[in-house]
């Protein structure tokens, strides 16, 4: 009898659903990797005592069957193009996998082809990318599917060019032990890059497919403002909403006088927040809430303060809330509360506060982003004292933890990478990543060797369009340390990646120039694309090694 059905078990819940002995966390490729590498069946038993000899035998037949099931004879004469090896894929005796023809991507498939569209060569039908035959295989695929991923520790990967997935799953696996959001794009980024919410999802579907990800991934609909930006990224069926009240945050409460506080709070919509301004008192004004290590405790201008700062924010959070509990139905989803980019930091108070009254108001909400102290400038890495952001964010975590839990969000701008081992020591793994222009650097980096022709306009349009273009963003470049295109030979090119001032400019100026060069960019990405994996898993192992404990 085959051993194998009992004795090889695969659960999303043990070692994120990898194939591991029945009733241990040992991988079947785990042990497949010691027989190949010469290590006899005792002593694997000797060293895994858990495991018996028919375990051992399971993993090869399980092996074997993975490689007869997974392997398909697609000759490159039939079909004319090259197979992504990894994406070859059966299922109900249909062949999918990903080509690269003359043209570009192709979907292609041999057997049921119904529900997708495309021409047919001999017996494979080749279909384009589009968004009707992405939704076609997610519905036969359904690790295409973007996911909920709870309170594990995440990474989100925004990819701006579409063409970043592939990249960033090679730096996953190289990592272990993360689940990445893959798509995510906030409006200001589809307004720049021309991108739709669903083109944003569809182009991490393709990769998913390329690369045979197959644990779970999320897709971010980032820094929602309004209720229409929901709607657009429901239809999308976006399992992440990131609802960002920034425009409602009374940042002049900040520093406000006692007196005009009190007429900003006698005036705050007590109605709308179903509540009153003595009942409000009355939960904070005089009390100590523990909090692990400290307690918390507000005095009336504290409360007055945090009040004043946040209610209207608060608010308008619950709203989107509903709004899309009422918009998604029956589609579960996750949700983050980002303050991130709000003019003033927010205090653990302030946090505390938000955190306790969205959840009296009937909030439920998977990760938090606080505006944490220090420059988070675009980019270039933290800037501020390490010692006094390891105590705030200690607090912040901690508070994470007692309301929650939920997990504490970090948005990086970019290259936080002093910050990253303190939020990975501190969060105690309820922590989300989320980077997002980072990848578009990257981009640049690879195409600086191989199209330095490119790398040349694009540097020159940044110098032209920082002053305009920086001016939603937190930047202090001065673009005068930027060198021209032309002072720097072709090998000097990517070393402008590696200047403070360079990448901010670069980095803020890419709504331009994929206006004017986006075409060619990701035609040249196209015609370059193992670099551009290179240059992008090398990058993101930075981001996401901090983060595995
Ligand atoms: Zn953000």
């Amino acid at each position: 009898m085959n051993p194998l059905p009992q004795r090889v078990s695969i659960d999303p819940n043990v070692c994120f659903g990898k194939p591991c002995i029945r009733g241990t966390r040992i991988w079947v490729s785990l042990i497949l990797d010691f027989l190949a590498s010469g290590t006899g069946i005792e002593e694997i038993l000797v060293e895994y005592p858990q495991l018996t000899e028919e375990d051992v035998r399971a993993a090869i037949a399980y092996g074997a069957k993975m490689s007869r099931e997974r392997y398909v004879d697609i000759s490159a004469e039939a079909t004319g193009l090259h197979v992504y090896p990894r994406s070859v894929v059966e299922v109900d005796g249909t062949t999918f996998f990903l080509g690269r023809g003359p043209e570009g991507k192709v979907l292609g498939i041999i057997g049921d082809t119904e529900g997708f569209s495309g021409t047919r060569r001999e017996e494979t039908l080749l279909c384009p990318l589009t968004a009707a035959n992405a939704a076609a295989l997610r519905s036969k695929l359904p690790w295409l599917r973007p996911q909920m991923l709870g309170l594990k520790t995440t990474a989100g990967c925004g990819d701006r060019l579409g063409s970043a997935t592939p990249g960033h799953i090679h730096a996953l696996r190289r990592v272990g032990g993360l689940l990445p959001i893959l798509a995510q794009q906030s409006m200001r980024e589809n307004a720049r890059t021309g991108r739709t919410p669903q083109e944003v999802v569809d182009d991490a579907t393709w990769g998913v497919f390329q690369e045979d990800w197959r644990e779970p991934w999320g897709a971010d609909a980032d820094h929602l403002k309004t209720t229409q930006d929901v709607d657009v990224c429901v239809e999308a069926d976006y399992t992440f909403y990131t609802v960002d009240p920034r425009d409602h945050v009374d940042n002049a409460a900040h520093t406000d006088s006692v007196d005009a506080l009190r007429d900003k709070f006698d005036a705050l919509p007590w109605n709308d927040l179903l509540d009153l301004p003595d009942r409000l008192r009355g939960r904070y004004v005089g009390h100590r809430f523990w909090i692990e290590t400290f307690f918390l405790e507000f005095d009336e201008t504290a409360l007055l303060r945090a009040a004043c700062k946040y209610e209207a924010a608060i608010l308008h959070t619950a709203r989107m809330y509903r709004h899309l509990t009422a918009a998604a139905g029956e589609r579960p989803f996750e949700l983050e509360v980002s303050v991130d980019e709000a003019d003033t930091p927010t205090s653990p108070l302030e946090h505390f506060f938000i955190a306790t009254e969205l959840r009296r108001l009937g909030v439920e909400w998977i990760s938090l982003a606080p505006r944490y102290i220090g420059r988070f400038e675009k980019g270039v890495d933290y800037i501020g004292d390490l010692a006094q952001f390891e105590a705030d964010f200690a607090q912040h975590a901690a508070i994470a933890r007692v309301v929650g839990p939920y997990k504490l969000s970090l948005h990086s701008g970019s290259d936080k990478f002093s910050v990253y081992p303190i939020a990975a020591r501190q969060a105690k793994g309820l922590v989300h990543l989320k980077t997002a222009g980072t990848s578009y650097l990257e981009a640049l980096r690879a195409i600086a060797p191989v199209e330095p022709g490119l790398f040349r306009s694009i540097l020159a349009l940044a110098h032209e369009q920082y002053g305009e273009d920086k001016a939603t963003y937190h930047v202090s470049a001065d673009p005068a340390k930027v060198p021209l295109p032309d002072e720097l030979a072709d090998s000097q090119l990517s070393g402008v990646l590696d200047l403070f001032d360079g990448r901010q400019l670069l980095h803020v100026t890419y709504g331009s120039a994929l206006e004017e060069y986006g075409e060619e960019l990701v035609a040249a990405l196209d015609a370059h694309e193992e670099e551009h994996y290179q240059a992008l898993e090398t990058h993101f192992v930075k981001h996401l090694q901090p983060f595995v404990a």
